[in-house]
C-alpha cells in the first residue's frame, strides 16, 4: 500500500495500464465506454448515500466495513478516470490545474465566500 503523499499520478496509470493490457481490455476502453463505467462507479457511490441523513452519512465514515465500500468505490472511481487519462494522454495534474485558474476567476473570494451559487449565477 502506497499513501497519497508517496505516490504520484504517473504510477497510477503505469500500474492500471499494466493491469489492462495483460487481460487485452484495450480494445473495451475507449473514451465513451470509460466515460460510461465511470458514471456507474460514481452512481455506486451515490448509492451508498441514498435516503440517508446527513447524520447517518457521517455515522459511516465511523463503520470499518461501510467506509471500506466508500474507499472501494471512490478507488473504482479513480481507476476510470486515469484510465481514461491514460490511454488519451492526458495530464490530469496540468488538466486539474488549469480548471483550478479557471474556478478561481470564475469564483473570486468576495464574491464566492459563503456562497453556493454557481459562477454564472453570482452577482
Ligand atoms: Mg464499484
Amino acid at each position: 500500500m502506497t499513501k497519497d503523499s508517496e505516490r504520484k499520478i504517473s504510477e497510477l496509470k503505469e500500474k492500471i495500464k499494466d493491469f489492462c493490457e495483460v487481460r487485452d481490455w484495450d480494445q473495451f476502453h475507449n473514451a465513451k465506454d470509460l466515460a460510461i463505467a465511470l458514471s456507474i462507479e460514481v452512481s455506486e457511490l451515490l448509492e451508498i448515500f441514498r435516503w440517508k441523513t446527513r447524520e447517518e452519512v457521517q455515522d459511516l465514515f465511523k463503520d470499518e466495513k461501510k467506509k471500506e465500500n466508500i474507499q472501494d468505490e471512490m478507488a473504482d472511481i479513480l481507476y476510470f478516470l486515469v484510465r481514461i487519462a491514460q490511454r488519451y494522454d492526458i495530464d490530469l495534474s496540468e488538466a486539474f490545474d488549469k480548471k483550478m485558474e479557471k474556478n478561481e476567476q470564475n469564483y473570486p473570494v468576495e464574491k464566492s465566500k459563503g456562497c453556493h451559487k454557481k459562477y454564472n449565477e453570482l452577482d
